[in-house]
């Protein structure tokens, strides 16, 4: 009898800890994946993210059949799904990987308890993280709250290696192939089919080829620039591997092994730190994991007591310049279009816009985050989380208050206009310096079609920070 392998984020045969132990079980392993209606339906998804997920998924499919093996698509609800399958298979096991966010524990927890009823076992593994979350704990056992003591001690354990590529040994038998067709699997649909369209082109090709191709194009180059080059929004200075890491595209085993590597080979003792200093990302993308997996009250809202009840203003129309990057503030509505236009953001101006819509405009949080989940291609629960808990500085952070100056962020990181001239491209023809500071006259905007700034920053940051200083006192 086979197993049952079900993927979820981890679309990928190559470096699949969870597969290659079902490989290692038995001759034959089915695949599955369950399109979520929980996911699908839900408001909060994107038409960018759903393509790149397809895109995975055919690739997938292609190295299932290759194998002599099959993935399976199915869709619905996978706690109803997945035994039926299983059930019809009659499968000896149906093993998974394990994933942090609260959604699918819940969706775990209960599936288990069918499966179990069902009596058919389950193993399940840690895959997506170096290390798992109660791996690195503090001194009394706890988990970290503060990254920079967490980094410590991740970087100090020992980091497993990249696990065999999946290699199917017994094909299916026409008797499995009746029982799969019998219990419901569709075709792999295109995202339109479900009622997607980004008919734009993918920041990166989906699927595990592309994502090994960039990675080693990264670390061949731009990763011994990283530290610096990382800043600047005109540059293609960071690996763009965001989407291949969220939907598990690229096992992070094989992404840790060429950083080693990387290491090995740099003529320098610069160009290591600069790997270690991508290292570090890779570890901010597990602390955000371990702090949602031990704080899943994260995703509510805000952690610090002080901005659990902030009295935000919330101004709508001033949410909706901010969406459509026209706020009047030029390195603030270049970012908001280029994520309009390509389901990405550079990460100086993530940091950029949130604390922009949280500090200036004094918006709650959960409205900007929740925006990028509807238009992120690399949308990670965890990630997006801390990145605007940082920003609007109500996480885990031990720097209280951090206001971010637009036009000195602009000076600083695209000081030339570059990345300003490639989004906003009313301004093209305006001097750099008027791009910068955004001083930019009232006629001259009228005549190019910019708006007005919505809100002056001085002004907003003293408001902001009068609030903030109430707020503590109460
Ligand atoms: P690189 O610079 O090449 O970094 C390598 C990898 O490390 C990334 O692919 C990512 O997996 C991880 N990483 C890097 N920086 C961070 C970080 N600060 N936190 C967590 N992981 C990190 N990242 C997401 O993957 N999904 C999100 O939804 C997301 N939302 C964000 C929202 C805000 C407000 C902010 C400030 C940051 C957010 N980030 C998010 C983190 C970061 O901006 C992106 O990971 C990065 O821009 C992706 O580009 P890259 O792959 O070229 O990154």
């Amino acid at each position: 009898n086979p197993i049952l392998f079900w993927h979820r984020r981890d679309l990928r045969i190559s470096d699949n800890i969870g597969l290659a132990a079902a490989n290692q079980q038995s001759p034959k392993v089915i695949g599955v994946f369950c399109l979520d209606s929980n996911i699908l339906e839900s408001e909060d998804i994107a038409a960018v993210r759903v393509t790149y997920m397809i895109g995975c998924l055919q690739e997938l499919q292609q190295n299932y059949l290759q194998s002599g093996s099959q993935l399976i698509i199915l869709k619905g609800q996978p706690i109803k799904e997945i035994p039926k399958l299983a059930t019809a298979l009659n499968a000896k096991a149906v093993f998974w990987n394990l994933d942090v966010e609260p959604y699918a524990r819940e969706r775990d927890r209960h599936l288990t308890q069918t499966l179990k009823d069902q009596g058919i076992p389950i193993q399940t593994f840690w895959d997506q993280l170096l290390h798992y979350p109660g791996e690195i704990a503090t001194g009394a056992k706890q988990p970290y709250t503060v990254y920079t003591p967490f980094w410590k001690n991740w970087i100090s354990k020992p980091k497993t290696e990249p696990v065999d590529t999946f290699q199917n040994r017994e094909t299916l038998t026409a008797q499995q192939q009746e029982a799969i067709n019998q219990a419901g699997a569709i075709p792999l649909p295109t995202a339109k089919d479900l009622g997607f369209i980004w008919d734009k082109e993918l920041m990166l090709a989906p699927g595990e080829t592309a994502a090994q191709e960039r990675l080693e194009e990264f670390c061949n180059e731009a990763i011994f620039n990283y530290r610096e080059k990382r800043n600047f929004p005109a540059i293609d200075g960071t690996s763009r591997l965001s989407a291949a890491l969220k939907f598990g595209a690229i096992g992070i085993r094989t992404v840790w092994d060429a950083t080693i590597n990387a290491i090995a080979g740099s003529s320098s003792d610069e160009a290591q730190e600069n790997v270690k200093t991508w290292q570090q990302e890779l570890a901010w993308r597990e602390f955000y994991q371990h702090a949602m997996y031990h704080f899943p009250e994260l995703a509510e809202g805000a952690y610090r007591h002080v901005f659990k009840s902030f009295p935000y203003d919330n101004n709508l129309e001033h949410f909706q310049a901010w969406c459509e990057g026209r706020t009047g503030y030029p390195i603030i509505d270049a970012a908001m279009r280029q994520l309009k236009s390509t389901g990405w953001m550079h990460n100086r101006c993530r940091m950029i816009v949130a604390s922009f819509l949280t500090k200036d405009l004094i918006i709650n949080p959960k409205m900007g985050e929740k925006y990028f989940t509807q238009n992120l291609y690399d949308w990670d629960l965890s990630a997006n989380n801390g990145g605007w808990q940082w920003s609007a500085s109500s996480g885990m952070d031990p720097k209280p208050l951090r206001i971010f100056n637009p036009a000195s962020q602009a000076e600083k990181f695209d000081s030339n206009g570059e990345y300003i001239r490639k989004w906003v491209v009313e301004l093209r023809s305006l001097p750099t310096k008027q791009l910068i500071t955004g001083e930019i006259s009232d006629s001259q905007r009228e005549k190019l079609g910019y708006p007005l700034p919505i809100v002056q920053h001085k002004i907003q940051q003293r408001v902001f920070k009068e609030r903030y200083n109430q707020q503590k006192v109460e």
